[in-house]
């Protein structure tokens, strides 16, 4: 689960790192009051979507105007950056050519930036530990750093028995060409940082700029936090952080449902039991030529409720040509999967191809059903079989549909 940037800060500065006064405002005139609220005289006023690149991003409404960040020196001049923003839609690197709505900004007070940093946090899969990237190359997306100056990203894994030290800090510090009170200042930051992380059960936490001030102060000037969707149960107050309208429906629809629901851009909706099932569907329809519309695991337990809302969502995706319904039949029984596909079909009125492949527990019975249901689904002996005549189907109604248009 991702979360704004006022709302990280906010978060990061109770565990102690140093971070700026600010106030978020969901109107200009919330604005004007959040600036009148800080020290002055220079203010920053960011848009706030989850996703980076916003200062050299540009509105839709006005793409030779300024980006999604903006410094300026007056409290007027805070409540036109505001009315620029707000109810805006931003496009930025990450956005995607449909950009995201700017709902509310964060008024921050305007830093002395001496230097800008880069400062990440991360579960390291390779070592098991919780890794402590930096690079002088502050304000650069990291990936780009590590693609073309690799030397330049410095780490620092953490054993979790031991925890972070002094000498981490420093390692780092000094690798950043840190120095005199700027090296204490750090070390205070780095280590409230990794308090946090581990405390929050964080997935991802990416300081992009740190920067050094003129008073020598370390500062984190952006934050994005992520956390850990699995520890979330541990931390109900967070719940409260997330922004619904962030999300792509059909996945906070599946979230909803329990569904492990990933929208992706091919044609082929897939309704899959088992993330490892789901991953081999989509292998195989890559394999004979074509693309999946989404990943979704409906569970081990899958009922025919759950079927239902399964179908509803992919439905929902205009991008589906066809549906792969691919259902190993173990603690949900092929006959009670089989009449929750024939309920759904006939709930929903599906206008696409179907094909269905179930394996399992009482699979004799459950093909039984799908073929006295009156309904035109196509039945597959097995994975493979499964695969080529799904993509067949979507090759076929793609001929028919050229057909028609010419
Ligand atoms: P994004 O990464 O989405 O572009 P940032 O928060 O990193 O957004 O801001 C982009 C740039 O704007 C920073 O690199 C920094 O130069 C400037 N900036 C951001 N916040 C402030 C601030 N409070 N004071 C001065 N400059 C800022
Ligand atoms: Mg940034």
């Amino acid at each position: 689960m991702n979360i704004h940037e006022y709302q990280a800060k906010e978060l990061l500065g109770r565990y102690g790192v140093t971070v700026l006064q600010g106030h978020v405002a969901w109107t200009p005139d919330e604005a004007v009051e959040a600036a009148k609220r800080l020290p002055g005289p220079v203010y920053v006023v960011k848009s706030q979507i989850h996703a980076g690149g916003r200062g050299a991003g540009r509105f839709k409404e006005d793409p030779n105007g300024k980006g999604g960040v903006r410094v300026v020196k007056s409290v007027e001049d805070v409540r036109a950056a505001a009315e620029a923003m707000i109810g805006k839609t931003l496009v930025t690197k990450q956005t995607g050519d449909a950009g995201k709505v700017v709902s509310r900004v964060y008024v921050e007070d305007g830093c002395d930036i001496k230097r800008e940093l880069y400062l990440g946090l991360l579960v390291d899969r390779a070592t098991s530990r919780l890794t402590i990237m930096a690079s002088t190359e502050g304000g650069m997306e990291i990936e780009e750093v590590a693609e073309h100056h690799p030397e330049k990203i410095l780490k620092a894994a953490i054993d979790p028995a031991s925890g972070i030290s002094g000498f981490h800090a420093r390692k780092l510090a000094f690798g950043l060409g840190l120095t005199g009170k700027q090296v204490a200042s750090f070390t205070k930051f780095v280590t409230s940082l990794y308090g946090a992380f581990q405390e929050l059960d964080c997935a991802i936490v990416e300081i992009n700029p740190l920067v050094v001030t003129g008073a020598g102060e370390i500062v984190a000037l952006d934050a994005k936090v992520s956390f850990d969707d699995n520890a979330l149960f541990r931390h109900k107050d967070l719940e409260a952080l997330r922004d619904d309208t962030e999300m792509d429906p059909k996945e906070l629809d599946a979230v909803k449902n329990d569904l492990n629901y990933v929208a992706l851009d091919g044609e082929i909706g897939c309704m899959v039991n088992g993330a490892g099932l789901a991953m081999a569907t989509m292998d195989i329809i890559k394999l004979y030529g074509s693309s999946p519309a989404n990943f979704l695991d409906v569970g081990g337990t899958a009922n025919a409720a759950r079927v239902t809302e399964a179908f509803r969502i992919i439905t929902s995706d205009a991008n589906v040509k066809a549906i792969l319904v691919n259902i190993f039949g173990g603690i949900a029984k092929c006959d009670m999967i089989a009449n929750g596909i024939v309920e759904a079909s006939k709930n929903l009125s599906l206008s696409v191809p179907l094909v269905v492949r179930l394996e399992g527990t009482n699979v004799e019975l459950g093909k039984k059903i799908l073929a006295e249901s009156g309904l035109a689904i196509i039945p597959a002996e097995n994975l493979a079989d499964a695969a080529q005549k799904v993509v067949a189907a979507v090759n076929e109604s793609r001929a028919s549909g050229t057909t028609k248009g010419a």
